[in-house]
C-alpha cells in the first residue's frame, strides 16, 4: 500500500487564523501591522464578473459586546442583511426604539449597535512591506469609508475637487490608466481612532501590467464580488436566530414597562405619536435619514479593515 498524500493546504488556513485572527480566508489582503504608521501601494481592480460595470459594493455589518442571558460577556459579529437587501433585526430594533432620534444615551445605544459600513472592493497590491509576498496579487479588502472617500471624489468630483491644483481627471478603476493609491494608516492613540485621512492617489497615470497582455492577466485574478457576495448571504445566520442571540439589547427598556402597567400604557402612546408610524412615504425618508447617521459613525469604526469576515459566532 503507497503512503498516504497530505494535503497541507488546510493546516495552513488553520495557522493562518491563529496567527491572524481573521477567518483565515486567502482572497483578502489583511494588514498585519496596525501598531505604527505606515503606507500600502495599490491600485483598484474592478469586480471580475463579466458585467464590467461593477466596481466595489457596499457591506454593512453589525459588531458588538454583548452580555449574553447568562451575564457572560460576548462579541457579536455578522454581516447586516441589509447588505443582501433584506431586512435586519438589529436594525428594525434600533429604529423601532427611535434610538437615532433620542437622548443622548439612546445615541451611544444607537451607534454602538448600529450598522457599519465598509466598502469591498479588489486591489492590485504594489507594494506591503509587512508582507512581501502579497506584492504583485490581486486581494480583496473591505476599506472604511474615509479611506474610500478618497475613490469616490476620484469617480466622481465636484466642482471644487476639479479646481485643486493637485487634481487629475482618471478613473480609479481604469486598468489600462489609472494612478497609484497610497493607503495610509495612523494607529489609534490617545482614545483617537485609526485615521486613514492621508491616503491619496498618486498624479501619474499607467495600466495595471507592463503591457495589454499583462495587464489582462492581472485582472484575470480579480474576484467576483457579487459572488463573494453570495457566499455571504449563504453563511448568514437567520433572522430568528439572530434574535434569538442578541435580540435581549432591546429588552431591557420593556421589562421596565411591563412592571408598571400605566407606564407602558404612556409609553405606548407616545410611540404612537412618532411620524414615523404615520405613513410609508414618511417612513422611507426616515430610513434615508437613519443611513446618513449610520454613515456617521463609520467614521469611529477603522480598527478593523484587517479582520475577515468571522462568521464563527454562529457556528
Ligand atoms: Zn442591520
Amino acid at each position: 500500500m503507497g503512503r498516504q498524500k497530505f494535503d497541507f493546504n488546510k493546516s495552513k488556513k488553520q495557522a493562518d487564523k491563529e496567527l491572524n485572527g481573521g477567518g483565515g480566508d486567502d482572497r483578502f489582503w489583511s494588514l498585519s501591522d496596525l501598531k505604527n504608521r505606515k503606507s500600502y501601494t495599490m491600485k483598484f481592480v474592478p469586480s471580475n464578473d463579466g458585467t464590467g460595470s461593477e466596481m466595489y459594493v457596499k457591506l454593512f455589518s453589525h459588531t458588538f459586546e454583548y452580555l449574553d442571558v447568562n451575564g457572560k460577556k460576548r462579541k457579536y459579529f455578522g454581516t447586516c442583511p441589509t447588505t443582501f437587501g433584506k431586512e435586519c433585526p438589529i436594525c428594525q430594533g434600533i429604529y423601532d426604539k427611535d434610538w437615532w432620534n433620542g437622548d443622548d444615551d439612546d445615541k451611544a445605544l444607537a451607534s454602538k449597535y448600529g450598522k457599519k459600513k465598509k466598502f469591498l472592493t479588489n486591489v492590485y497590491i504594489i507594494q506591503d512591506d509587512t508582507k512581501p509576498d502579497m506584492n504583485g496579487t490581486v486581494k480583496m479588502i473591505r476599506m472604511s469609508p474615509q479611506a474610500f472617500e478618497k475613490v469616490l471624489k476620484q469617480i466622481s468630483p465636484d466642482d471644487a475637487d476639479k479646481n485643486k491644483r493637485s487634481f487629475k481627471e482618471f478613473h480609479p478603476y481604469d486598468i489600462d490608466n489609472s494612478a497609484e493609491f497610497y493607503l495610509d494608516f495612523t494607529p489609534a492613540k490617545n482614545g483617537n481612532y485609526p485615521n486613514w485621512s492621508e491616503s491619496e492617489f498618486d498624479r501619474e497615470l499607467s495600466s495595471l501590467g507592463k503591457d495589454d497582455k499583462e495587464t489582462d492577466a492581472i485582472f484575470e485574478t480579480a474576484f467576483d464580488l457579487n459572488k463573494y457576495l453570495d457566499e455571504l448571504l449563504e453563511k448568514s445566520p437567520t433572522n430568528e436566530s439572530v434574535v434569538e442571540r442578541v435580540g435581549h439589547i432591546f429588552d431591557d427598556e420593556g421589562e421596565t414597562y411591563v412592571e408598571d402597567e400605566s407606564e407602558y400604557e404612556e409609553e405606548k402612546e407616545v410611540v404612537k405619536e412618532t411620524p414615523k408610524k404615520k405613513e410609508t412615504v414618511k417612513e422611507e425618508t426616515k430610513v434615508e435619514e437613519k443611513e446618513e447617521e449610520d454613515d456617521d459613525i463609520d467614521d469611529s469604526d477603522f480598527d478593523d479593515l484587517d479582520d475577515d469576515l468571522d462568521l464563527d459566532e454562529f457556528d
